[in-house]
């Protein structure tokens, strides 16, 4: 079973307007996918309803060929920065330990063992040296490593990230990234929402171009080309002269 993610015929609607219509497709084990399209195309929705997280009105989503419910273990989850409580009290560290609570049990303690693992999870994104602050004292692309690290904590197969170099600098992103594709390397399945076209080639082998429907599916040189892009992007597809110039 070399498929992590199988997706086929979803839909989702808010109050009876369709936000995700008919979607299918399917990603291999030690892929990095990028879910692009433009603001509204349902990127968000798509993310949230293969991780069950939102009700579907139609379609089957399999992870490693079972259930997201079989899986859950295996998948972390890491949401857009806009909808985390930033102000909540708790430190760097026992953010990063909650990526152990899986394992280990809501109603236990974690003991040393995990303390040592979620600590190695921080060194691995570079902030060890932040561990005993509060996690709203990080700046945005800090936060984003520390949520990362609690992901890895987790020991998950499957990574999916929302938005994560939105309103962060370009040293954190470029961390990010080199970590992500590390973790491929590893064996470790990971889908990241992206909305900035420029760097898609870049970073993803593969990406999925939505806007409301899937408009394109593949390798990210194959999809990002101006015919398609501009069935997604109705106006304006943004930074199409540069990529026109690199393709
Ligand atoms: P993206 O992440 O690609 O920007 P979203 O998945 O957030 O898009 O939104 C897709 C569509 O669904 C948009 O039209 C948005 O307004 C709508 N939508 C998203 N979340 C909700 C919600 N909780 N209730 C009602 N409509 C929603
Ligand atoms: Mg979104």
């Amino acid at each position: 079973m070399d498929e992590a993610i199988q997706v086929k015929g979803l839909s989702v609607s808010y109050h009876g307007v369709q936000a995700v219509k008919n979607i299918s497709f399917s990603v291999k084990k030690g892929s990095l996918v990028g879910l692009i399209g433009p603001n509204g195309a349902g990127k968000s929705t798509l993310l949230k309803a293969l991780l069950n997280l939102i009700p579907i009105d139609a379609g089957k989503i399999m992870i490693n060929g079972g259930t997201v419910k079989e899986n859950r273990k295996a998948i972390a989850y890491v949401p857009q920065r806009s909808l985390i409580d930033w102000t909540f009290p708790i430190t760097v560290l026992d953010t990063v330990l909650l990526g152990t609570y899986p394992s280990i049990g809501l109603f236990k303690r974690p003991k040393k063992t995990e303390k040592e693992w979620a600590f190695q999870c921080l060194k691995r994104v570079g902030l060890e040296s932040y561990s005993t602050r509060q996690i709203g004292e990080l700046s945005g692309g800090q936060q984003q490593r520390v949520f990362l690290a609690r992901a890895l904590a987790q020991k998950a197969d499957l990574l999916f990230l929302d938005e994560p170099f939105v309103g962060i600098d370009m040293s954190s992103e470029e961390a990010i990234m080199e970590i992500l594709k590390d973790l491929i390397h590893s064996g470790k399945t990971i889908v990241v929402v992206h909305h900035d076209l420029n760097k898609v080639i870049e970073y993803f082998d593969q990406v999925v171009l939505i806007n409301k429907e899937l408009i394109g599916f593949g390798e990210s040189e194959r999809v990002l080309r101006s015919e398609i892009l501009l069935k997604a992007y109705t106006k304006q597809v943004p930074f199409l002269n540069q990529l026109e110039v690199k393709l």
